[in-house]
């Protein structure tokens, strides 16, 4: 006889579990000034020990917890997750847990072509790409690389013609940089499916060494768009949303605002991430992750460690942020090491 579900856990501040982030690798070929910039990726190489990297089994096996207590969508992220080889097998894997109800993948697209289609077939339902600026210049500036935009935007391209469910592009907005580029996006993107995200500069980890006056707040943005088309917000999607949406009133496609920093949205958070190494984190901007991967082949020790961590979680970095002092500031984990 099947053992019955376990129930659903909620943590502290009521919120259930919902959403697992997977961070498939905490490497990285891109340099992004906001996430792992080029003179600290020594930071990187210290810290990322890829031989103790999870195996896709074991990766399989905690989603298969997270399943039972409620889980439904997983994101596979980073570090860049198609540093990954064979990443379809492990999409195949989760897809077959009873209780996913959608894979979803966010990368920065730079290898993402000759695996698109392997992807799709194993059961991708939804990618995330990371494309901060259009203009090459910028981009390259921002990113570090030498991938080129084109190649970005023919991959978009590709991934509309594939049978993915959505298409979304993530764009960090950090001032005084390319916050010129919010409109030549949306002109760019408008009339496709293609939901583009523009997403405050966050205080994510500490080499990026972010300060208040980089953010450019959604309302800018929002007032620059509303100055150039008109636009209607949209209700969320469902609940846990991080997103604000809105929509072009002439039928032309929606765009999202996130807005950790001047918004934020801790009272819904339904996010668990699990790092590279097994640790899971309750929190983006936690400073310490839960151990878990000594439990993965015990099933129902594992289910429990998860179950207790989840109801004891009271993060709510975000809407605490302007109560924290440099007295309580810990060193907090890196965006690449736990992904977005
Ligand atoms: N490498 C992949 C990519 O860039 O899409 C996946 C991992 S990346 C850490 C996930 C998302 O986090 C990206 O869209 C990236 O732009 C965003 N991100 C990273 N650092 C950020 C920061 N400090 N503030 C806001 N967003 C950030
Ligand atoms: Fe790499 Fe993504 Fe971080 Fe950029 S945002 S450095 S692509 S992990
Ligand atoms: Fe969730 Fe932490 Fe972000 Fe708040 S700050 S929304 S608790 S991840």
């Amino acid at each position: 006889m099947l053992n019955p579900p376990a129930p659903e856990v909620i943590d502290q501040l009521n919120r259930p579990i919902k959403d697992l982030r997977i961070s498939l690798t905490d490497r990285c070929q891109f340099r992004c000034n906001y996430c792992l910039p080029a003179e600290h990726v020594d930071v990187m190489r210290q810290q990322s020990q890829p031989e103790k990297h999870l195996s896709f089994a074991e990766i399989t096996q905690v989603v298969q917890a997270f399943a039972e207590l409620g889980v439904n969508k997983i994101r596979l992220t980073g570090g860049e997750p198609l540093l990954r080889k064979n990443l379809s097998t492990l999409i195949g894997n989760i897809k077959k847990i009873t209780g996913i109800d959608e894979v979803a993948l966010t990368t920065n697209a730079g290898l993402l072509d000759p695996v698109l289609d392997d992807l799709v077939n194993a059961g991708l339902d939804r990618i995330t790409i990371s494309l901060d600026a259009l203009d090459q210049d910028l981009f390259t500036q921002i990113t570090g690389t030498n991938v080129k935009v084109d190649n970005i935007l023919r991959s978009v391209d590709r991934c509309l013609s594939s049978r993915l469910k959505q298409v979304k592009i993530n764009c960090v907005i950090q001032k005084g940089v390319n916050e010129d580029q919010i409109i030549p996006m949306l002109a760019h993107f408008r009339g496709t499916s293609v939901v583009v995200r523009f997403i405050e500069f966050m205080d994510v980890g500490n080499i990026n060494g972010w300060q208040p006056k980089q953010v450019f707040e959604s309302q800018q943005a929002l007032k620059l768009i509303a100055d150039r088309w008109p636009i209607s917000p949209k209700p969320p999607s469902n609940v846990g949303e991080v997103a604000n949406r809105f929509e072009f009133d002439d039928g032309m496609g929606e765009f999202g605002l996130i807005s950790s920093i001047s918004e934020p949205f801790c009272q819904d958070c339904n996010r668990a991430r699990l790092s590279t190494q097994g640790e899971i984190y309750t929190c983006l901007f936690a400073t310490q992750g839960h151990h878990i991967k000594a439990l993965i082949n015990k099933p129902i020790e594992l289910l429990e460690a998860i179950s207790q961590i989840w109801k004891q979680r009271k993060d709510q970095y975000s809407s605490q942020r302007k109560n924290t002092t440099a007295k309580n500031k810990l060193p907090k984990v890196e965006m690449f090491v736990i992904g977005g």
